[in-house]
């Protein structure tokens, strides 16, 4: 039997998770995420998806199993669930997942479950529609909701990503909470990063979120069981369907169990996400002459970023957070 490659960064941690945006585009302009107006991409400075399936060619190679299809709104890019069924083909993939706002998931469901896809992150901030409207620019709540019915009763697997602000959404917790409670939905409440414009918004502390849980359900509890790649820190709530998760990134740091690297829609590997070093693998992948060549050569370049991981994030100090750019052009 072959030998599974294992990647390990400089600090021992299992490196075997990627998340690859496939688009600076964006449905909505959530306050936090994308500004009303920003400059977009020429489109030939978005690798192809030729060049995406590469990359992931390289990743396996090393030990890279997993993949999340993220953006901007990935299901803006046409292709979007065919590259899923792609990304499948890749000898030694193991997951291919996808995270959008919801927003075309309906139209896209059928091309998406044909192409292979088994779970879904699903990101909503709130469930009243006022306020949807008002934290998107736009959106339309209801449409997002029709679609997450659907992908539920379709099988996939969906989880909730919801990031709460002071002041704005805070109160909406209970309610989408209660998401997970006759579905089987994780709700994850995620801490606002100091990245973008994230840095203007006072992130809700998950320990705080977990209180307000406690005090509400005085029986939640410690769900000690896997639910997918992410660092986050699941309960459960008796009489519950789904889990309810937390991924508190900047007041609990969990760098010590960082499994992952990054690759923008223009081909830029970043190592992490608090800083803006990054390896620019277009370069990489257009000036080699074959496709072994271009395998190679986008070995060493994943092999380099991930030598170059830091030990942590440091969103704790924000006059060192390197990364400037807003989260829409990383793709969280
Ligand atoms: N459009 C897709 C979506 O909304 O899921 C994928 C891209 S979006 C950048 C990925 C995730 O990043 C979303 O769940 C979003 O809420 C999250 N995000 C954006 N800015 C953030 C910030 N400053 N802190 C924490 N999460 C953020
Ligand atoms: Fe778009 Fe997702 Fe950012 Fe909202 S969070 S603006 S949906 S990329």
């Amino acid at each position: 039997m072959e030998k599974m490659q294992v990647l390990t960064d400089s600090f021992g941690r299992k490196i075997d998770y990627m998340r690859i945006s496939i688009t600076d585009r964006c449905n909505l302009r959530c306050i936090y995420c994308m500004p009303e107006e920003i400059p977009l991409l020429p489109p030939e400075e978005i690798l192809t998806y030729d060049e995406i399936i590469s990359v992931c060619q390289a990743a396996v190679c090393l030990g890279i199993r997993k993949f999340k299809i993220t953006g901007g709104e990935p299901l803006v890019r046409t292709g979007c669930p065919e590259l899923i069924g792609r990304l499948y083909t890749v000898s030694g993939a193991e997951q291919v997942t996808l995270t959008t706002n919801g927003v075309l998931l309906g139209k896209y469901l059928d091309a998406l479950l044909e192409n292979g896809l088994k779970a879904v992150n699903i990101s909503l901030d709130t469930l009243n529609a006022d306020l949807y409207r008002q934290m998107t620019r736009f959106g339309e709540l209801s449409t997002v909701f029709e679609n997450i019915e659907r992908a539920v009763k379709s099988g996939l697997r969906v989880k909730i990503n919801s990031v709460l602000q002071k002041g704005v959404n805070d109160k909406e917790w209970e309610a989408l909470a209660g998401l997970a409670k006759d579905n089987r939905i994780d709700v994850r409440f995620i801490e606002m990063m100091p990245v973008g414009h994230g840095r203007k918004y006072a992130a809700v502390k998950g320990e705080e979120l977990l209180n307000s849980l406690r005090d509400r359900y005085s029986c939640i509890e410690k769900d000690s069981s896997k639910h997918g790649n992410g660092p986050a820190d699941y309960y459960r709530i008796p009489g519950f369907a789904g889990s309810i998760g937390f991924i508190s990134a900047v007041h609990e740091k969990f760098c010590d169990s960082c499994n992952r690297i990054r690759m923008t829609a223009k081909g830029e590997i970043k190592p992490c996400l608090c800083y803006s070093d990054s390896i620019d693998m277009k370069e990489v992948l257009r000036s080699a002459g074959s496709e072994d060549i271009r395998i190679e050569r986008a070995v060493e370049a994943i092999r380099e970023a991930v030598d170059r991981k830091p030990r942590m994030h440091c969103f704790e100090r924000r006059e060192n957070i390197s990364e400037k750019r807003q989260m829409v052009l990383i793709g969280g």
